[in-house]
């Protein structure tokens, strides 16, 4: 059984990444209370067995071994439901299976694989008043390895996610905000829930060369974001409004989730960059993780560059840990270098902080403005 929180802190992501080999890439997201066969061990690295010839490695402190037969389970039929604005897959299983998700955008495709599950399957029940599920599709590719192919309408869903319902593994493909249906008449940020989360603290994350701390700069830009959001009429959520609350990195996606956020921005000032000259590679950056959040990254970029009037410091790819979440729209914003003197000394200002979150209020306004309704 794999479990990442066994003391129930509720204070980390609630699922085990199962990795290629021993510390390699990421392979597989799988929830708390998932069981699969163990095979090899390597250190601190369990291997768990997955189809024939197909396996992955957890670490040794999220696999607890219990004793039984090799898990499996038999799937008779595949349903979809439309709950709170998501279109969901339901996989009536016996057992909390490991499963495998690919997602492909542009069409919106994804490929599932369950393992350890043999299709019995007599029908795929689908609603016609379903918006976004077009079409599910299974196979049993190989022995104990069963296949699901999902088709959405559109180019992307506004999130996805997966999760246990019991043994169940139910996948979920998010509809727009609903607020954005009416949007012609006011701004599309109207009625829309934006988690606004200001980076770091406890840590004090980047400190510039006269003693400016990062967290201290990101709370005020954000909570002047906050108020310019609020104005135009989105729900606004903060992960911190104050210098003393602490949080860790999932306490700010479990709390963006659990609040219904529909787009998350995490606000960085940027530090020294690995390897480069600062003073020569420097300037505004957005950060994003899954593709779906790419145009969100885009526009904030776009409308923050002529207000900082610093260098394109380009929008990057990049795994980090709040940007992981794919239930909604999540980018990071590295507004500005602590690190360089003018940029600190900017920083230390209400007038380019404000400059900033109307940057940063702009671009989420934008990508609101530019997504099919
Ligand atoms: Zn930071």
């Amino acid at each position: 059984v794999l479990n990442d929180d066994t003391a129930g802190t509720g204070r980390t992501d609630g699922r085990v990444i199962a990795r290629t080999g021993p510390a390699l890439g990421y392979q597989l997201f799988l929830p708390n209370g998932t069981s699969a066969a163990t095979a090899r061990r390597a250190g601190d690295w369990r291997e768990i067995s997955l189809g024939p010839g197909t396996s992955a490695w957890v670490p040794i402190a999220e696999a607890f071994p219990i004793a039984g037969p090799r898990p499996g389970s038999e799937i008779a039929v595949v349903r979809t439901r439309v709950r709170k604005g998501w279109s969901e897959v339901v996989l009536p299983l016996a057992e909390p299976l490991p499963f495998r998700l690919e997602q492909r955008l542009d069409p919106a495709r994804y490929a599932v694989w369950v393992y350890g599950l043999v299709a019995n399957v007599d029908w795929v029940e689908t609603s016609i008043a379903d918006p976004l599920i077009e079409s599910v599709r299974w196979g049993q590719p190989e022995n104990g390895v069963f296949r699901l192919d999902i088709e959405l309408a559109g180019e992307q869903p506004w999130g996805w996610r997966a999760y246990r319902e019991g043994a169940h593994l139910v996948l979920g493909f998010r509809h727009p905000p609903e607020a954005l249906a009416d949007r012609r008449f006011r701004s599309p940020l109207h009625g829309v829930r934006i988690v606004i989360d200001p980076g770091h603290n406890p840590d004090t994350g980047a400190v510039g060369p006269t003693g400016l701390e990062e967290r201290e700069a990101n709370l005020a830009i954000a909570l002047e974001l906050a108020d310019i959001l609020a104005e135009r009429g989105a729900e606004v959520v903060l992960t911190r409004a104050t210098p003393d609350s602490a949080l860790g990195l999932y306490d700010r996606t479990n709390l963006a989730y659990r609040s219904g956020g529909e787009v998350f921005v995490s606000i960085h000032n940027n530090a020294l960059p690995d390897g480069v000259n600062p003073f020569v590679h420097n300037g505004t950056s957005v950060l994003y993780y899954h593709p779906q959040s790419e145009p969100l990254a885009e526009a904030i970029q776009a409308e923050l560059l002529p207000r900082t009037a610093l260098d394109d410091h380009g929008v990057w790819h990049q795994n980090v840990a709040v940007l992981r979440m794919n239930e909604m729209p999540s980018v990071l914003v590295e507004s500005a270098f602590m690190m360089i003197p003018e940029q600190e000394a900017k920083l230390r200002t209400p007038e380019f902080q404000r400059e900033i979150a109307e940057g940063v209020a702009a671009g989420i306004e934008r990508f609101l403005r530019e997504r099919d309704p």
